[in-house]
Formats: C-alpha cells, structure tokens, sequence
C-alpha cells in the first residue's frame, strides 16, 4: 500500500522511523511542518523538518530526539562573543545543513526540492516532502504579545499562557505537487502522534491540503499523542485546551473532525472508546509510547493492519 504520513517533529518522526521500517521508501511519503520556521543568524532554519531527516538517517542524538549526535557549538559560542542571542541551540554539523538550505533558497531553488535534496544526500529513502513551498508562520498570542513559534516555544520554554494561534499565510498557501498528490494516492493516509495544534494543524491549514485530506479514499488514522490525558512532552495538552478542545483523546479526535476515520490511543485510555466509537470512529487501543526502535516499528505494524480493518 501507499502510505502517507503527516507528522511535526519529535512525536512525528517516533512514527516516521516506525513506518520507515515496515514499508517501501519509496510507497512512504512524509508531510512535514514547516510552519515553525526560523531564521536565526541569517540562516533558514527547519526544525520539524530536520528532525524527521535526521531521525530518518539515524543522524538524531537520541536523548534529546532533536538534533544531530556527536554534536559540538562553537559555532554558536564565537556568534555568542559577537553578541548575537543564541537561546536557540544550534550545533556545528547541524550548522552546515542551514547554511546549505540558505544558500539554495537564495538560488530561487524550491523548498521542497531542498528537504528533498538534503534527505537524499543524508542517505533517507523515503519521500519526504512540504506540504507548500510558500511562507507559513505560526504566531502565538500571549500576554507578551504575538510570538514567533520558536521564541514561545525555546526562548519562552513554553511558559507564557497561549491566547490565540494564527497561522500567518496560510490562506494564500499553495500546496506542493508532491504533496497533494501524496495525500490523493495514498491508501492509508496517517497523522502521527504529534501536536495536533501546532504541528499538524498548520499542515491542514493550507486550504487545498485540507481538502485533499477531506476528499482522499484513504483510510484516514490519527495517533494520539496523548497518554492518560497528558503529552508525552511538550505543550499540546495545554494548547488544545487554550483553542478550545478538551484536554483529552476526545478532543485530539474533535481537532482532526471530518479528517480521519479512526483514532489509535493508549491502553491507558481504553475508558475513551466507547465515547470516540459513538461519535463514528473506529478505535484501536494500544501501547502508544514509542521509547526503542522496537516499540516504533511495532505500533507502526499495528496501525497499519487497524487502517486494513478500518476500510
Ligand atoms: P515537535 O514538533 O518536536 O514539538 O514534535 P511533534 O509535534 O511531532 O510531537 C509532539 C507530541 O508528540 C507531544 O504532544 C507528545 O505527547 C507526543 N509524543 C512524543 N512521543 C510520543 C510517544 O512515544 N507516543 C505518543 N503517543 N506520543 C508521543
Ligand atoms: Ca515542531
């Protein structure tokens, strides 16, 4: 089969390696965020994006789940002592791979033709695409005022209060080729266990991919990436209650309606079910914590065969 996987950073790519392997690179296409962009020092940086290359290429230094091994920062140690802000962490190997993406942006080249390229030369096989090649920013509103992803999510440590999100350009986001027909050829079409406000939802911003998504014959699973109600790391758990959604696989499932067709959640969380079965979806309950390559590829296998069961 074809598969097709939306995913953000670290939750997505647990999911991403799973997939990676059980299924032929080249039948599996991963969606990345590209909405948590940055530029720092001049340099475009894609942190969803290379987390899921770097994991992908088993280049990820695995304590942090970000990043590259065998790291060192005196790159970022001489920008410091020219007094340069330097709260985001960014290592001299990892370094290489900005100035790369930087430079082929200047030449006018696709960003997507760039994930693609620096996948391809860090030996990963699969797929790995944008959902648009057009500027898309998430913003956080806190009583700071609005924030740019990565100063609430790293400068700030996700501490401020989240008011409201906006997904700057969405509106006028193109989709790439690649991805759109990705979601339209897919057979299971998956969204991994990763934010669903942050990471997924502005992939589901651009209009044309939320169509798609609406549209496909694929068997549509979401992960959930919570466990007994909480995230397994990071701020989902409060964001999905600052926009409004229960802190809860119910409210995981709300924030994906009329996108997908089952949800895989924890065996913790088997007392969700029966209410996720009445509002219509298919539901499979099992151990969602993705800690060894063991455990990814195994709930990768499960949710495989759950989206045969699906259809
Ligand atoms: P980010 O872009 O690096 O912040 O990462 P993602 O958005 O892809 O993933 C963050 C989400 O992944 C958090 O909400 C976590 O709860 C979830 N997550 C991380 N590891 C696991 C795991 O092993 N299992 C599940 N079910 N969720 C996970
Ligand atoms: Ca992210």
């Amino acid at each position: 089969p074809r598969v097709t996987l939306l995913a953000g950073g670290v939750g997505g790519a647990k999911l991403a390696e799973g997939l990676a392997a059980v299924c032929a690179p080249e039948r599996l296409s991963i969606i990345g965020n590209v909405a948590d962009d940055h530029e720092f020092h001049g340099l475009w940086v894609s942190p969803d994006i290379d987390t899921l290359t770097y994991s992908l290429a088993n280049l990820i230094d695995r304590q942090q789940g970000w990043g590259l091994a065998d790291e060192s920062h005196r790159v970022l140690k001489g920008l410091e002592r020219l007094g340069c802000d330097t709260w985001m962490s960014l290592g001299d190997q990892d370094m290489a791979t900005h100035i790369f993406r930087t430079q082929l942006r200047h030449q006018g080249i696709r960003p997507s033709t760039i994930a693609q390229s620096i996948a391809d030369s860090l030996g990963v096989k699969v797929n790995m695409l944008l959902p648009t090649d057009d500027r898309l920013q998430t913003l956080v509103k806190t009583e700071q005022g609005w924030l740019a992803f990565q100063e609430y999510f790293v400068r700030e440590r996700c501490q401020p209060e989240v008011r409201e999100i906006r997904f700057e350009g969405a509106d006028e986001a193109r989709p790439t080729f690649e991805a759109l027909e990705a979601i339209e050829q897919a057979d299971v079409l998956l969204i991994a266990p990763s934010n669903p406000v942050v990471s997924i939802a502005p992939i589901l911003a651009v209009p044309e991919i939320r169509r798609a998504v609406e549209n496909s014959r694929a068997t549509r699973i979401a992960v959930s990436p919570l466990i007994g109600g909480h995230t397994v790391k990071g701020p989902a758990d409060r964001m999905l209650t600052a926009m409004g959604y229960r802190c809860s696989n119910a409210g995981v499932a709300d924030s994906y309606a009329g996108l997908i067709d089952g949800l895989v959640i924890d065996e913790q969380d088997r007392a969700d079910r029966a209410a996720l079965e009445a509002d219509g979806l298919q539901v499979l309950t099992t151990a969602t914590l993705m800690t060894s390559a063991e455990e990814k590829t195994r709930l990768a296998q499960e949710t495989l065969a759950f989206a045969g069961v699906c259809r």
